[in-house]
């Protein structure tokens, strides 16, 4: 016997982003689909080739865009508009619902009209609590599902020829369509569980049957608050997945991203031959878990931290690990990652330039492989067969704590010096008569949220820079053409807040990062945020401050050139926190507020330097919204007053505005009104303005942009179209509150994607101007 060592998952995009390349070639129609499948197929490859020093590896793991679309796709969960007709699923038809489509549109009828109006993406939303994104599940009444994709037992098989044996992994039914919704609000999602079960029964036939003797079925669900009814929903499913199993395949039930809490006994009393429970993020739940367990019940411990970068300290973890083994027996624990790596970066082998010290402190999804190794061999060998490797994980752990690089009594004498005052401006309604004098803009003002294109003659020429082979002060020279020409061309479509554009930025983050104390950052540390698009994180090390102005230069010279409004651009403390790997070592909430005063004094360098309008990013700042809802006011708390006091410093007359994407804003609004930015503009097009209820509900006082134009779609939208969402948006607002905006930035656009969409919002905001 031997303890088993497993990986929930691993990152899809390959270590140099091949997966980006190849869709997005794929997609411009460089290259056709047959490439794009081999590039796929050599990612999976190389990623179960990195995972062999592991017993247990997990496939169907892999996305060419999303596993929650490829879910949707296996069960045949396809709106009608796109046009399927049953049998396998396309990836036309899978990237029509990841992106939307231009051309043909179908109707619910299945015919095929208004040829060039195109298809719209489905809605895409957070992953539970991380910075990822799923194509949100649509279903009607009376939804039917087949078994429609053969990925899953593919995958397997692939594996198989390769001589590895895999653990699949399926999203379970459960969480499927609790993350799903329907546009008819009287149907619950969860009564077509009966329907779907035996679409998972199926698949798991027919892996049985290519020889898996375990499956991993995703039901991280388990960690919210769930009602009776949902309890009801999950014993009810696996009951009769149990009831139809082939004897030769076990299931294990993985949970992840926090405790089971009130969830737990519900968990625990699954008919399933294995649960995993996350000692990460749920570390206080062990006792629990193990008290009352089922002798028979394989335990999958994720003691490997999936969510975040930093090292383990092993001897640590076997100091738990062994009295558990010892106790229930080693064939009854798999030791295991907290979830899947597809949230941390691949390989911190790649990276070259991270302050040495820092480097040993990290542990990138290969390195983490690699703990889950030493520790599967230490469980079997005993300690002494890996003291050097354990030894190197305490010195690292030690190092770490006691380092001057993570300690500034700067910082700290800031923080201790923070007085409510820091975070308090005069009310709205004076501000805002101090904001009408001074910008006297027109009703339904047009702005944008940001970025323009980043072409690839600008990520060429930074990339050109970051080689050496592009000056500094040619590149400059580029980016304040690039930055020139945006804005006089806003000005040409008759924009009336403007924006320099962010060329300069390689990411909204990034950026930042890496002009603050207190942050690292890695060269090829990508993390998926949707489909084709991913992040560098930085990574926050130490105690945060600022060291020089970040942003003042670009937007002083956009505003040099121009007589209208140009609103600076910054990137929230709480967004700034949550789109980073965060520090372990102090709570949450103080890294947050040292980032705030960091922000806060760019902010007011930005007024100093004339800059009047000045919009504070916040799209993170529900996703930091802690998956049970006991936790939600701790973190409103705090949140809210990091914003304030970055965005408090400045005058009466100085516009602060702030911008959020994919938020739903119901349970939240109360802190979204207490952050009091003079302007918030968000995400509302694919959701045809229902996010303004909460506001119209709220009697939000201050002014919205909500988005008319849905920027993750190539697809251009007509000024009718955004007329009618802006005709929703009157319904909900008082006018002079609205202010008309795209949904999001728009650095992964195309020009001529931009230039006609957005001409066509200033026509639709015109329009609104005209009397009725
Ligand atoms: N200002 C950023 C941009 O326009 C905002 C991006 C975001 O909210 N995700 O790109
Ligand atoms: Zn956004």
């Amino acid at each position: 016997m031997s303890i088993v060592t497993a990986s929930l998952g691993f990152p899809r995009i390959g270590p140099r982003r091949e997966l980006k390349s190849a869709l997005e070639s794929s997609w411009s129609g460089k290259t056709d689909q047959a490439a794009l499948v081999a590039s796929a197929k050599d990612i999976r490859a190389a990623n179960w080739q990195r995972q062999k020093a592991l017993k247990s590896v997990a496939s169907n793991d892999f996305s060419l865009y999303d596993h929650v679309l490829d879910t949707s796709a296996m069960v045949g969960a396809i709106p009608a508009i796109y046009g399927w007709k049953g049998g396998p699923v396309s990836l036309d038809t899978y990237f029509a619902m990841a992106r939307g489509a231009q051309g043909a549109a179908v109707c619910e009828h299945g015919h095929v009209h208004e040829t060039g109006k195109g298809v719209p993406a489905m809605e895409m939303t957070k992953w539970f609590d991380t910075n990822y994104h799923y194509i949100v599940p649509e279903f009607v009444r009376g939804q039917e599902f087949a078994l429609s994709t053969s990925k899953a037992v593919d995958e397997f098989r692939e594996a198989k020829a390769l001589g590895i044996h895999t653990r699949p992994v399926l999203v379970g039914p459960v969480t499927f369509l609790k993350l799903g919704k329907s546009k008819d609000e009287t149907l619950v999602p969860l009564s077509l569980l009966p329907g779907l079960v035996p679409v998972y029964v199926e698949v798991l036939k027919q892996l049985a049957a290519e020889g898996a003797d375990w499956v991993q079925i995703d039901e991280p669900v388990l960690v919210l608050d769930l009602d009776d009814s949902e309890r009801a929903a999950m014993s009810l499913a696996y009951q009769h997945i149990a009831a139809a199993l082939p004897s030769s395949l076990k299931v294990l039930v993985a949970t992840y991203f926090g405790e089971l809490g009130d969830n737990l006994d519900l968990a625990l009393d699954l008919p399933v031959a294995g649960l995993h429970v996350d000692l990460k993020r749920g570390a206080g739940q062990i006792n629990d878990v193990l008290d009352r367990a089922r002798g028979d019940l394989v335990l999958s411990l994720g003691v490997i931290d999936g969510r975040n970068v930093w090292r383990a300290d092993l001897e640590a973890v076997l100091d738990q690990l062994e009295p558990i083994i010892e106790e229930r027996g080693e064939d009854k624990i798999i030791v295991s990652g907290s979830c899947s790596f597809l949230h941390v970066p691949i390989d911190l082998d790649q990276e070259t330039k991270l302050d040495s010290d820092v480097k040993t402190w990290l542990a990138f999804a290969a390195q983490k492989i690699e703990e889950l190794s030493i520790l599967g061999r230490a469980l079997d060998g005993g300690r002494a067969s890996v003291v050097e490797e354990l030894k190197s994980s305490s010195e690292a752990a030690r190092a770490r704590t006691k380092s001057p690089k993570i300690h500034d009594p700067a910082v700290k004498a800031r923080m201790q010096a923070l007085t409510p005052d820091h975070a308090k401006r005069v009310a709205f309604a004076e501000r805002r008569e101090a904001q009408r004098a001074a910008f006297n803009l027109p009703a339904f003002p047009t702005t944008t949220i940001g970025s323009f294109p980043q072409t690839e003659e600008v990520r060429k020429a930074r990339a050109a820079n970051g080689k050496g082979a592009l000056s500094d002060a040619d590149y400059a020279a580029f980016l304040r053409k690039e930055t020139e020409a945006a804005v006089r061309w806003q000005e040409e479509i008759g924009l009336d807040v403007l924006v320099h554009g962010e060329f300069e930025r390689n990411d909204m983050v990034q950026y930042f990062g890496e002009q603050l104390s207190g942050y690292a950052f890695t060269q090829h540390g990508w993390v998926q945020s949707y489909g084709s698009r991913y992040v560098r994180p930085p990574i926050i090390f130490g105690d945060v401050s600022r060291p020089a102005p970040m942003s003042v230069e670009w937007s002083s010279y956009a505003q040099s050139l121009t007589k209208r409004p140009m609103k600076g651009m910054l990137t929230g403390p709480v967004t700034m926190l949550f789109w980073s790997f965060i520090r372990d070592d102090i709570p949450r909430s103080e890294t947050c507020r040292q980032i705030a005063l960091a922000i806060r004094d760019e902010v007011v360098d930005l007024e100093k330097a004339g800059i009047t309008i000045i919009q504070i990013d916040e799209p993170a700042f529900r996703e930091g919204l802690p998956l049970r809802e006991k936790d939600w006011k701790n973190y409103l708390d705090w949140a809210v007053e990091s914003f304030r006091i970055s965005a408090s410093g400045v005058m009466p007359s100085t516009q602060i505005h702030t911008h959020m994407c994919y938020s739903e804003f119901n349970d939240i609004i109360d802190s979204i009104g207490a952050m009091d930015a003079d302007v918030i503009s968000i995400e509302t097009s694919r959701s045809q303005m229902e996010l303004l209820d909460a506001f119209r509900t709220y009697k939000y006082p201050n002014e919205i942009g909500p988005g008319v134009y849905d920027i993750h779609s190539p697809r251009v939208p007509p000024a009718s179209e955004m007329s009618d969402l802006l005709d929703k948006a009157r319904q909900r607002l008082s006018p002079d509150q609205i202010w008309v905006n795209p949904d999001c930035g728009l650095k992964t656009r195309k020009w001529d994607e931009v230039r006609p969409a957005l001409e066509n919002m200033v026509a639709a905001a015109k329009k609104l101007r005209e009397p009725a």
